[in-house]
């Protein structure tokens, strides 16, 4: 059967439909710069329509018993399995990566939904002796209701999972609003649920102008709970908002990961752990490593070893087997390491290795390394997301920790050291959500996933990401 990539609906009560008034946008495959297929453009009307469905859909799911809910989450999980070749495909050519970046995202995703499925059953309330011995008190466990969700563009799957999985394992229903850009991969994911049999009205999908939707959803008064994962200045206007109708947010936002490699490091480990941890996805990562800070006398072994280590990647279509590096995922990415590059001209930096798009036909950047890039230039202060990143050199560690913690953001840090004073410095001071040492990230639906600083609010992973749906409710009881 010859593979098509397929036109994108909305979904309401578990079907799939136009928007009200007909109207679609265009999806490009970031490779060819070719239309490939189109998605339904939700108008308010249709919003609405989503919002009593999510209400409805609330009622029966809080009901259903967490049992039931991981059957149901765990059927999902299986089929996105049985789906993952072909849902890896579609990413592909909505999203650039390659396709065996995109199939290992489809896996973890069905790996990511049995955990929170599984972790559903071990929400406890808890009984809370009181003063009064006569009088029962009570913690009781509920979730907070409906949630509006906006995901990105890098990680079509991923992105949704982490909201998703610990809503439908705390009993929330969850509308989402995914990437006009990568309409479809997330859609094959969530006919996955309704293919399992989750009632109607619990899941929902629309797609249309980002800031027009993300107004109307988090002003109804149906939604209780608001999640975002994009950019730190779009996250602010989301929390301000949501604040104002005093709901309840997760916000997942930018970073500019440092990676310290101290004077005891292994520059071998970490050059592969770091190389491996920049480039995939093609740098499009909010806790990709962007700032490397090398004691001074491993400078030249870090730089030459990742120079090579970057050269030896293949550029090209995420199709093709070979490929390690697929195009950016839109037009905007190419332009932001274009001027990444023309700033650094300005301000002082060398770029040894890459620094120039690759063809003139779809959005591919060479990988980049920019040594001793100037404190104040943009690569090193605004997030790059792309394959670029910057090399300056420390001589003590106060010094590069300092550098790490310079910035507002705060998601992810990396260190290399053989010495355990160093990890607990570092463990006790750097200012982040997660520190990965001597190791790439390996993030997992069990450990928590979040930010601090302009990084963003709560955690996508760990029982915590339950505890952000869960409202606990004090029941005390005398006389009975
Ligand atoms: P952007 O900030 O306009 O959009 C980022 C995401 O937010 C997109 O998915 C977009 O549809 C959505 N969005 C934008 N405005 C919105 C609104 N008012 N309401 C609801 N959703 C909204 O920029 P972009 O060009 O798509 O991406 C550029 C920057 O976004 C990157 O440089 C990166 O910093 C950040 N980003 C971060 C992540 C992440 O995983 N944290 C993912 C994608 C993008």
């Amino acid at each position: 059967m010859v593979f098509r990539y397929p036109d994108t609906r909305l979904l309401i009560n578990n079907v799939w439909r136009d928007a009200a008034d007909g109207r679609t946008q265009d999806v490009f495959n970031p490779a060819t710069g070719l239309v490939v297929g189109k998605v339904a453009h939700a108008s308010t009307a249709d919003l609405d329509e989503a919002l009593i469905a999510a209400q409805n859909g609330f009622e029966v799911w809080r009901t259903t018993s967490s049992v039931e809910r991981q059957r149901i989450m765990r059927e999902a999980a299986s089929l996105l399995r049985q789906r993952a070749d072909d849902i890896a495909r579609i990413m592909t050519i909505e999203q650039g990566k390659p396709v065996a970046e995109a199939k290992v995202e489809v896996l973890n995703c069905a790996n990511m939904t049995e955990w929170f499925a599984d972790e559903g059953r071990r929400v406890y309330g808890r009984i809370v002796p009181g003063a009064n011995t006569a009088s029962h008190q009570m913690v009781i466990k509920q979730p907070i209701g409906p949630v509006a969700a906006f995901t990105p563009w890098n990680f079509p799957l991923n992105q949704v999972t982490r909201k998703l999985g610990p809503a439908l394992a705390t009993g929330c229903s969850f509308l989402c609003k995914a990437p006009e850009e990568t309409p479809a991969s997330p859609a094959a994911f969530l006919q996955c649920f309704v293919d399992a049999g989750i009632p109607e009205g619990v899941i929902g999908l629309v797609y249309g102008n980002p800031a027009d939707i993300s107004e109307y959803l988090i002003a109804s008064p149906v939604i209780r709970f608001v999640t975002f994962t994009g950019s730190t200045p779009v996250g602010k206007q989301l929390a301000a908002k949501a604040g104002e109708h005093m709901k309840k947010v997760v916000m997942e936002l930018g970073g500019h990961a440092p990676v310290i490699v101290a004077e005891d490091a292994d520059v071998d480990l970490a050059v592969k752990a770091i190389g491996m941890a920049k480039y995939r996805n093609a740098g499009q990562i909010c806790i990709a490593p962007t700032r490397f800070l090398v004691h001074e006398s491993l400078t030249k072994a870090f730089q030459n070893a990742y120079v090579s280590y970057s050269e030896s990647l293949k550029v090209g279509d995420g199709l093709a087997a070979d490929t390690k590096i697929g195009p950016l995922a839109n037009d905007r990415r190419l332009s932001a390491m274009e001027k990444i590059i023309a700033d650094i001209k300005v301000k002082g930096g060398d770029i040894v290795t890459g620094g120039y798009r690759v063809g003139d036909v779809g959005n591919f950047f060479a990988p980049t390394l920019v040594v001793e890039p100037a404190k104040d230039s943009m690569l090193f202060n605004e997030e790059p997301f792309g394959p670029i990143a910057g090399l300056r050199s420390f001589k003590q560690l106060d010094e590069a920790i300092n550098e790490a913690n310079r910035l507002s953001f705060g998601l992810s840090a990396y260190a290399f050291t053989r010495s355990f004073k160093n990890v607990h410095t570092l463990a006790d001071r750097v200012e982040t959500g997660m520190l990965w040492i001597n190791q790439p990230a390996t993030p997992s639906a069990e450990f928590p996933f979040g930010g601090v600083k302009d990084s963003g609010l709560g955690t996508e992973g760990g029982h915590e990401a339950l505890e952000e749906h869960l409202i606990s409710k004090a029941v005390a009881i005398t006389g009975i």
